[in-house]
């Protein structure tokens, strides 16, 4: 499916003439940079000696130091059309060291939003480094019990919520919606031609799903599980791909390197992440990019390994600001 016609489909005809719209694009190409390729050299890694050809890493990471990655993609035409809805407030969820609010703190400040963040779990007695930038930003938070955020999706519940505050734009926990797809798609209309697999990590597949409805060329696109519901992320592009009507993608979801769960690590993914980083200059952290690049790395020094591409790119989808939480909190050195 061409990108246009996901524009067509998910946007209203008049979206990109629309004032608000038009300046709210010019101010988004004046603050968000490009996400340029890097060309990992491979005799930095000799346990791939062999398996690959190439290896290029799509920095999302570079896109802007505190709207960050895959976050950005998902926000760009959530933001473009709460103007062009005439929002000023935009409203979302997230963990307490969710890169989404962090994302979506930065992005209000910057754009001009009013920004309201719920988020799960009791108020700390002190903010964390990431509520602590997002009040900085201006985000105002408010806290939900457990059971509250677990109905975070649900109709009826979000009716009430939306009762309690002036009107705005809603957004879903991780930015993830069909206008997230969007920003993803266009991610992956900027991959040139020459690499035969892609690869990312997979929180709620949603920035996987926008890959495949934007990729143009035959490449497989590798998803890697960050949590243990693997059923969940294949089931989550499935929905995308009917609902977009596309029904032939080619793509494989990695389940075994979760690491016991969301947000889980141990000292081996440690290990890994810090010496990948050594290496290559890149930085990494453990809860996406740390995963994708082990598991990666793992299943490409398998005897067969499952990954048929010789010419692999790696999107770094961000979450830097993560490991500022896991340093305060001792956990990462
Ligand atoms: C949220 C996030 C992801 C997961 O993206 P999904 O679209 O939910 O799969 C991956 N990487 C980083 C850095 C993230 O913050």
């Amino acid at each position: 499916m061409s990108f246009e016609s996901l524009l067509n489909t998910l946007l209203p005809p008049d979206f990109f003439s629309h004032p608000s719209v038009q300046r709210l694009q010019r101010l988004l190409q004046q603050h968000i940079g490009d996400a340029p390729i890097t060309h990992v050299p491979l005799g930095l890694f000799p346990e791939l000696a062999g398996r690959l050809d190439s290896l290029a890493i799509k920095r999302d990471d570079l896109l802007h130091p505190e709207i960050s990655g895959n976050k950005w993609r998902k926000l760009k035409y959530n933001l473009l059309m709460a103007a062009y809805l005439g929002h000023d407030t935009l409203y979302s969820f997230g963990g307490a060291y969710s890169n989404h609010i962090a994302a979506l703190a930065a992005a209000g400040a910057l754009f001009g939003f009013k920004t309201v963040g719920f988020i799960r779990g009791e108020a700390y007695e002190s903010l964390n480094p990431t509520l602590q930038r997002a009040t900085e930003h201006g985000m105002a938070l408010h806290y939900l019990t457990r059971q509250q955020y677990r109905q975070r999706s649900d109709t009826v519940f979000l009716q009430q919520l939306a009762e309690d505050f002036p009107s705005g734009y809603w957004i879903p926990e991780g930015g993830s919606n069909a206008l997230a797809w969007l920003g993803c798609a266009e991610l992956a209309g900027e991959i040139p031609e020459g690499y035969d697999a892609w690869c990312v990590p997979c929180g709620t597949a949603g920035t996987l799903a926008g890959l495949l409805l934007g990729c143009r060329m035959p490449v497989a696109i590798w998803g890697v599980a960050v949590h243990t519901d693997v059923q969940g992320l294949i089931q989550a592009v499935q929905r995308c791909l009917a609902e977009q009507g596309v029904s032939m993608a080619a793509y494989h979801m990695a389940g075994d390197y979760h690491f016991g769960g969301y947000a889980k690590f141990s000292t081996v993914l440690q290990q890994f992440c810090q010496s990948f980083t050594a290496k290559t200059q890149i930085p990494i952290e453990p809860v996406y990019s740390g995963k994708m690049l082990y598991g990666i790395f793992d299943l490409l020094q398998r005897r067969q390994s499952p990954i048929k591409g010789r010419h692999l790119l790696l999107v770094h989808t961000g979450g830097l600001q993560g490991l500022e939480g896991l340093r305060q909190r001792g956990l990462w050195v």
